[in-house]
């Protein structure tokens, strides 16, 4: 009986797949699904050099680190001018700091929706913005003849969508509703890639108190969150006192990261916290207002912007709630966006070298790259060493499942992927070498965010991909 157990269990292995399906073209999936193999994406290193240097735009364009570095590793194709494609590796990052964004808005109480990007001019014009938005604003009209826009914000749809609500209740408030989705803006001169594009992803949030002292609060705690994920991805961001330009409202505040190629222009105090846009605070201002303390300017990119509204809309839209003596009375409002790709290509900006991608290390791509030997080479029969690892790795390590990818493209020297490899920013690269022929394989593990190299056994190896964070 023991016998026929172990027999049993021995061919498990292999009955298993035949149990599940015949299929010949269903295996080959199955088997595809087991490692992740470099050569089965739509990569750009399978993309030859020549043709990425020609898909760089015309001689005289701006460009800017990121848009060069993601338009020559593939990461993005230009469609139309401001307008990507954006290839699986991009895709990946951009779900994953979707990941971190939704954990920062759920952890305050943020509810995810999801809006038209198509919206009526009429509620536009109700709110006077049809006019005031100008050329930003990307207009359609349907085959009734009746005007649209491609909605770059939603303060509109989202506050006749509360007004109509009618019997919400000052218990359901605070609301907090956020979305990410595409966002339309005509740019006059779409430039530095995904960092001024026409269309690009945003989360908008948009929060109903009821009252202002409460809005307030609100403001507060969506701001805290804010400094809270930039912390995460380990961006340095400045808060500033922003002007609230066409949006309007009371008080409104930038997040930026310092950069050369910034847009904003930055005031920052050197003795206190004080930093603003010049555009917030008068012309020729020298001194700090809180502190008298000199300001220096300083250049940004914005990647987040919130606005305490007040009843700059409610009231338009008559978007009221039931108050504690059951009688109507109009919500107190504020909005907060985060530009998504944006935030994306300002990491990849200032975070890279000239040559070198490297990513916040919670939304790298895939966390780790693993390199077998050269195909023909002496180290060749170190391959099924590294083949152990990432089954072993699969095993233990199930959360690095989807994060580890081999490059299988053998036919390339080590030296040569692993050049790859620095220039696509994989937090961790792991070479099988001369080292893992020896008694006690040892494999050659390169944390790229920190510039470390080690020489580690599979266990090494396994144990300090353990303490990674996957979103
Ligand atoms: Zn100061």
């Amino acid at each position: 009986m023991e016998g026929l157990m172990r027999c049993w269990r021995e061919f498990l292995p292999i009955l298993a797949p035949h149990t599940r399906h015949h299929c010949r073209h269903h295996h080959r999936l199955v088997d595809r699904s087991k490692r992740l193999a470099l050569s089965q994406f739509f990569h750009p290193m399978n993309l030859q050099e020549e043709m990425v240097s020609g898909l760089e735009t015309k001689p005289g364009d701006l460009t800017c680190r990121s848009q060069r570095l993601m338009l020559k590793a593939g990461l993005i194709y230009p469609s139309s001018p401001g307008c990507y494609s954006y290839m699986p590796f991009t895709v990946r990052a951009m779900e994953k700091l979707i990941k971190v964004i939704d954990r920062e808005m759920q952890a305050i109480g943020g509810l995810k929706i999801n809006m038209p990007s198509i919206s009526s001019a009429e509620l536009w014009r109700k709110s006077e913005r049809w006019d005031l938005m100008g050329k930003e604003l990307f207009r359609l009209a349907d085959r009734h003849s009746k005007e649209y826009c491609l909605g770059p914000t939603h303060e509109e749809m989202v506050t006749d969508m509360i007004a109509c609500q009618g019997s919400l209740s000052y218990r359901q408030l605070p609301l907090l509703l956020y979305q990410i989705t595409r966002k339309f803006r005509d740019e006059p001169k779409p430039r530095f890639g995904l960092l001024r594009s026409r269309e690009f992803y945003m989360k908008d949030m948009y929060t109903f108190d009821v009252s202002e002292e409460d809005a307030y609060l609100t403001y507060n705690m969506v701001c805290d969150a804010y400094s809270s994920l930039f912390q995460d991805l380990g961006l340095e961001v400045v808060k500033v006192q922003a002007d609230t330009g066409n949006i309007g409202g009371k008080m409104s505040h930038e997040f930026q990261i310092p950069a050369t190629i910034g847009e904003d222009r930055l005031l920052v105090c050197s003795s206190c916290r004080f930093a603003a846009n010049v555009e917030a605070i008068s012309s020729g201002q020298k001194e700090c207002p809180q502190c008298q303390g000199t300001l220096s300017e300083t250049k940004g990119i914005e990647v987040g912007h919130t606005f305490y509204l007040g009843t700059k809309y409610s009231s338009v839209f008559n978007a009221s709630y039931m108050n504690n003596q059951n009688k109507p009375a109009v919500a107190d409002m504020g909005c907060y966006g985060l530009g998504v790709t944006r935030i994306l290509a300002a990491a990849i900006e200032v975070l890279s070298t000239e040559s070198s991608i490297r990513w916040p290390r919670l939304i790298a791509p895939f966390q780790v790259c693993l390199i077998p030997p050269k195909k023909g080479s002496k180290e060749e029969t170190a391959s099924v060493q590294i083949e152990k690892l990432y089954d072993d790795m699969m095993e233990i390590l199930p959360l690095m499942k989807g994060e580890t990818i081999l490059d299988d493209r053998t036919h390339l020297t080590i030296g040569k992927r692993l050049n790859d490899a620095n220039k696509m920013g994989y937090p961790y690269v792991v070479i099988a070498g001369k080292k893992a022929l020896e008694k006690s394989p040892q494999f050659e593990v390169w944390c790229q965010n920190t510039g470390e190299v080690w020489f580690l056994t599979k266990e090494g190896v396994i144990d300090l991909l353990r303490s990674v964070e996957v979103v």
